[in-house]
């Protein structure tokens, strides 16, 4: 990989994970002006920002495994009085299984706003789903007008 073009800049985005959404529109030029001539950093933040959407995907599909198998458990009966046994340390810890899954649920909770307010992740998925929806606004007025000719 290349190295950076302007090192003093290059760690003071890397200190910020390469996110420049949350500072002022005037202090944004300089960054956006070095990301733009400089493929190293392009590249580092374009890794970033995976991580953070890998995240949050992640943490939303732990969400949805626990509301799905809190909604099996649910209509299940033998599994609602089921029980777990967890052992953490030396303490043992008896749960059914409905709790544990609200415990997981919880955590997975817990974990998304984590990332959501720790990464520009919501920012960026944002600021993705304007950009698709421009790009469908301008394609589909397009498309329709072939298929009138056709
Ligand atoms: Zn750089």
């Amino acid at each position: 990989m290349s190295a950076c073009t302007d090192s003093v800049v290059g760690d003071i985005l890397s200190s910020w994970r390469y996110d420049i959404s949350g500072i002022s529109p005037e202090m944004r030029i300089d960054y956006e002006e070095h990301l733009a001539t400089c493929s190293h950093c392009r590249s580092r933040q374009r890794l970033h920002r995976a991580i953070d959407v890998t995240l949050i995907s992640l943490s939303s599909l732990s969400i949805l495994a626990f509301l799905l198998a809190l909604a099996v458990i649910h209509h299940v009966e033998p599994l609602r009085t089921a029980a777990v046994v967890m052992h953490l340390e030396h303490t043992q810890l008896v749960l059914t299984l409905q709790a544990a899954a609200i415990l997981g649920l919880l955590a997975s909770l817990v974990a998304w706003v984590l990332v959501a307010v720790a990464t520009p992740a919501p920012v960026y998925l944002t600021g993705v789903a304007i950009e698709q929806a421009r790009v469908l606004h301008d394609r589909i007025p397009e498309e329709l007008r072939s298929r009138l000719r056709a």
